[in-house]
């Protein structure tokens, strides 16, 4: 008996990350995505984008249909905003930054 050498192809997807190797396109894809993103995003949940979104929720459009609409975000967090833009609607305080509280006087 003698040993044998052989080769075994593995193939590695690479994103910006020299550190990463992925092994599918798809979650490289992933990555690069993810990592490309700016760090800190411009809000997107404005009055108009909540409204828009609660329309959607009430015509029966999911939590994860939602979240594909806005972001990719998941349906989590989809129900986290639709959670949130209810409560603005019902006069509830939000966060506005910079230590703000505020209320929707008219919605
Ligand atoms: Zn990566």
């Amino acid at each position: 008996m003698k040993p044998e050498k052989i080769t075994i192809e593995v193939i590695r997807w690479s994103c910006s990350n020299p550190e990463h190797r992925h092994r599918t396109q798809e979650v490289a894809q992933r990555c690069i995505d993810t990592k490309s993103k700016p760090k800190r995003e411009t809000n997107i949940w404005t009055k108009e984008n909540l409204k828009s979104i609660l329309a959607d929720r009430r015509s029966g459009m999911t939590y994860k249909k939602i979240g594909e609409k806005w972001r990719g975000i998941s349906a989590q967090q989809a129900a986290c905003v639709v959670y949130r833009a209810e409560h603005r609607e019902q006069g509830g305080k939000y966060y506005l930054g910079k230590g703000k509280w505020v209320v929707d006087t008219e919605w």
